[in-house]
């Protein structure tokens, strides 16, 4: 039986109490998890050894350690696939979307680093005379900040999770202990001995804590940061932990997020641009079987386009090859875990209870190699929500799972942004159009509601990505419901973890010291 250890004190650390990992499409147990670690020990060991070894280092030197990640992450890249599809259900490409996601964003972090050079400290804009004279003198610079950045990751990215948090971190001279959700660790856990095993950083820059963090957290002091992605009762609970709250720490929470789509009412569907939506709503819907905080929850479509809509989504999602993702042939693999399975069962029923139901089964009737009765399998599902009740449903929360729900509207950009609003905060939304004026209209007012927004004509055909697809160019996060966070985003990404100082003095002082 394989064992995942944690990595802490530098070394792998046996003992804790031993949870069972399970293949989710046929709930054989895959690997056992050490959980529970000695938080006080590790804590000390990544300040006294990880602070000192990053912050030596010029930007340049850490973006150098980024892309040897990246470069073993890709070189080891069929056992991480591997490990994602035996214990997250993941298929092939479910799969290579959370690896190739974790080399992708180191490497893009290390090309950031690598621009940066050989300093230590960053200029924030240009500095500025203050008062009447020239001699008085102000300016503002970034340091790397002496803690440890302290990741939570979700259960659905434990590879690319992990690594768009570390790229900021590590580059910014912080040294990470990335806590991974216990239920899918094998791939975190193998990509930590991937990470250990080729020595890539310097001992004391990363360790790795399976089980409960409430203790660490408890140690947490001013110049640390918590990083969080997962459901918004989790982040609740972090957010109202009184040490973080008492000593200020830093937390950024990404959370839950009933994303939208909003089709232009004049949208031809005989045009490229209505191939475009049909792909990527599909996409949205069964990628990593619905289990992505970008996937699309609510279609805005006006009236005319709906039935057309319903009727060729119910075609392309009918047809999905759905059982065991170890079968190539299968698409659609099983939900993580059987409380996941639970929990989206609930979020239909709900949905059931006041939308009409247009497509779908709690259970798929034909498995491709699944043990008889084994798995946490739920078909995708289609709704419609037209009466204020439906809404209602819709918006009480996000089913975290291949389920979509189509929301007629009047077809006014106005009523679009009211219904994108009432999601409650959103990490994307995309606009389907080709008339521009509707765009512009559409996107404008949606955006006070979404991380990014994604603009989607027929002149995009061919090289637009599919809207769930986070880039580390792009600010990921989202307000509201979506946890009022933000990661990446290139240079931004990298302030989140560093500490802005504003100086004043004479000008040949401030200059000396920040040049
Ligand atoms: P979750 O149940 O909230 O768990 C997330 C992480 O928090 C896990 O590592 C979990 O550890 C840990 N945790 C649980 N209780 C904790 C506590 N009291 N203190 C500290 N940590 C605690 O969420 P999930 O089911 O893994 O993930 C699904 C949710 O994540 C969805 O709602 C989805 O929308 C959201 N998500 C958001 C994003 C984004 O970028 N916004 C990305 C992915 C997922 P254990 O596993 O050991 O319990």
């Amino acid at each position: 039986m394989i064992t995942i250890q944690s990595y802490v004190n530098g070394e792998f650390a046996s003992g804790g109490e031993q949870v069972p990992l399970l293949n989710p499409a046929t709930e054989e147990t895959v690997a056992v998890a050490c959980c529970g670690v000695d938080a006080a020990a590790a804590l000390r060991f990544a300040r006294e050894r990880g602070i000192p070894a990053l912050q030596s280092l010029t930007f340049a030197q850490r973006a150098e350690l980024l892309a040897r990640m990246a470069a073993v992450i890709h070189e080891h890249r069929d056992a991480l696939i591997d490990a994602s599809v035996s214990n997250n259900g993941a298929t092939r490409s479910g799969a290579k979307f959370d690896i190739d996601g974790a080399s992708g964003a180191l490497a893009a972090y290390a090309e950031i680093g690598k621009q940066l050079g050989e300093r230590g400290i960053l200029c924030d804009g240009e500095g500025v005379g203050l008062g009447r004279g020239a001699r008085l003198f102000g300016a503002h610079a970034w340091f790397s900040r002496p803690g440890v950045a302290v990741f939570i990751n979700a259960f659905n990215f434990p590879a690319w999770g992990f690594a768009e948090k570390a790229a900021a971190a590590i580059l910014a001279g912080m040294p990470v202990i990335s806590k991974p959700a216990t239920a899918t660790a094998l791939t975190a856990g193998r990509l930590a001995e991937i990470l250990v095993q080729s020595a890539v950083l310097p001992p004391g820059a990363f360790s790795q804590v399976l089980g409960p963090v409430t203790e660490l957290l408890n140690l947490l002091g001013p110049q640390d940061q918590v990083a969080f992605t997962g459901s918004s009762e989790t982040a609740a609970k972090i957010r109202g932990n009184q040490n973080l709250v008492r000593n200020a720490v830093r937390v950024n929470i990404e959370a839950d997020s009933l994303n939208a789509a909003v089709v232009d009412p004049l949208l031809d569907v005989s045009s490229p641009l209505y191939q475009v939506l049909l792909r990527d709503l599909v996409r949205e819907m069964t990628e990593k079987t619905g289990q992505k905080c970008t996937a699309t929850r609510r279609v805005l479509v006006a009236e005319p386009l709906l039935e057309k809509l319903v009727e060729d989504l119910k075609d392309r999602i009918g047809s999905l090859k759905v059982g065991n993702p170890a079968n190539a042939v299968v698409e659609l693999g099983p939900l993580a875990t059987a409380d996941q399975r639970r929990d989206v069962v609930a979020g239909i029923e709900r949905l059931k209870s006041s939308c009409q139901h247009v497509h779908g089964e709690a259970r798929p009737g034909e498995l491709v190699d699944v043990p008889v009765g084994k798995g946490f399998f739920v078909g995708p599902h289609l709704f419609v929500a037209r009466a204020e009740k439906a809404l209602s449903a819709v918006h009480a929360g996000e089913v975290f799972g291949p389920v979509c729900t189509l929301i007629p509207y009047d077809g006014n950009a106005a009523s679009a942004g009211r219904l994108v609003a009432s999601g409650g905060g959103c990490l994307v939304s995309e606009v389907y159009a080709d008339d521009r004026g509707f765009m512009q209209q559409a996107a404008t007012l949606i955006a006070p509601y979404c991380g990014r927004v994604v603009l989607v004509d027929s002149k995009s055909e061919g090289f637009t990505l599919p809207p769930g697809m986070v880039l580390p160019q792009l600010v990921h996060g989202g307000p509201g419901r979506a946890g009022g966070g933000e990661e990446l985003g290139g240079m931004r990404g990298l302030q989140h973890y560093l500490h802005r100082t504003a100086f004043q003095g004479s000008r040949a002082a401030v200059e000396r010291l920040l040049s």
